[in-house]
């Protein structure tokens, strides 16, 4: 294999910050132009979930900083990792800021380009394979066919915020989503950090419609050893999860798609 005809990865400029997606676990899922900052970066800016053979890819005394943790204090606020990126990037630091899947797929990822243009921080970004899409294709459920759908809905089941949002009385903003008016749509729902909310989620869905014996499935750590896949419907996906144990993260795909890899499973060979 020889890269010699590809274009030329990008320089990585001190001060500049780059911000990539790592795709859904598996670290060959990594992109080419994330594989290539991660070993160019002098400061690793990443999730917890990141897999640590990929971290393992950086350069000789590139820093790891777990997002999150500011000075050794263990901090969630987005502010503290914006303010990590900035410091770093005024120190002259390449920084790379590594998250799970895609950064602009339920990422914050833009909370942290605007913390960036804010501050006058020259910044690269760069995409991810996210998981909704990572997880069902592994699967053998496709996210549209012909037949089936012309739309799919990326929805969020849970946002991080949402426990800051009851605690301060606030109302829930325009991202929470209308389950109802979704389900009316009848086009099939991937819906991230699905676990918390699954009973609430699926009543409104079906209050809006959708038939209880809709395909359903619920994909936990896709790409991963740990990867499961439990084959369900609407109006049994919270019964099926308690009763497979099926925690975070995964993946639930509610709509016709979910059904239709039956028809193929016996070619299917696994991930690992
Ligand atoms: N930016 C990420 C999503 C962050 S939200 C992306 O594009 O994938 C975190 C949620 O992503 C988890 O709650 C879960 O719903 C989903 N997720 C991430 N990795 C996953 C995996 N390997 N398998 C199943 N779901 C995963």
């Amino acid at each position: 294999m020889s890269f010699a005809h590809f274009p030329p990865m990008p320089d990585f400029p001190p001060g500049e910050v780059w911000l990539a997606g790592a795709g859904p676990g598996d670290p060959r899922l990594l992109t080419l132009l994330a594989l290539h900052a991660v070993s160019a970066a002098d400061d690793i800016v990443h999730d917890a979930l990141i897999d640590p053979r990929v971290l393992a890819l950086r350069r000789d005394g590139a820093e790891l900083i777990l997002a999150g943790k500011r000075g050794g204090r263990p901090s969630s606020h987005q502010n503290d990792i914006n303010g990590t990126l900035i410091e770093r990037a005024r120190a002259g630091r390449r920084v790379l800021r590594l998250k799970g899947g895609d950064p602009f797929v339920f990422g914050r990822g833009w909370d942290e380009v605007l913390a960036l243009a804010g501050a006058g921080i020259r910044y690269r970004l760069i995409p991810g394979v996210t998981s909704g899409l990572a997880a069902t294709a592994l699967a053998g459920i496709p996210a549209t066919t012909r037949d089936t759908n012309h739309a799919v809905v990326l929805a969020a089941g849970h946002r991080a915020d949402d426990d800051q949002a009851r605690a301060d009385g606030s109302a829930r903003d325009k991202s929470s989503a209308d389950w109802e008016a979704l389900a009316r749509l009848g086009q099939p729902i991937i819906l991230y950090m699905p676990m918390t909310q699954l009973a609430g989620i699926t009543a409104a869905l079906m209050k809006g419609g959708m038939a209880a014996d809709t395909p359903a499935a619920l994909l936990h750590a896709a790409t991963t050893e740990h990867e499961r896949v439990v084959d369900s419907t609407l109006g049994g996906l919270v019964e099926d999860a308690l009763a497979h144990g099926i925690g975070s993260p995964a993946i639930v795909v509610i709509g016709a798609v979910a059904g239709l890899r039956q028809q193929v499973l016996s070619g299917l060979v696994g991930w690992q």
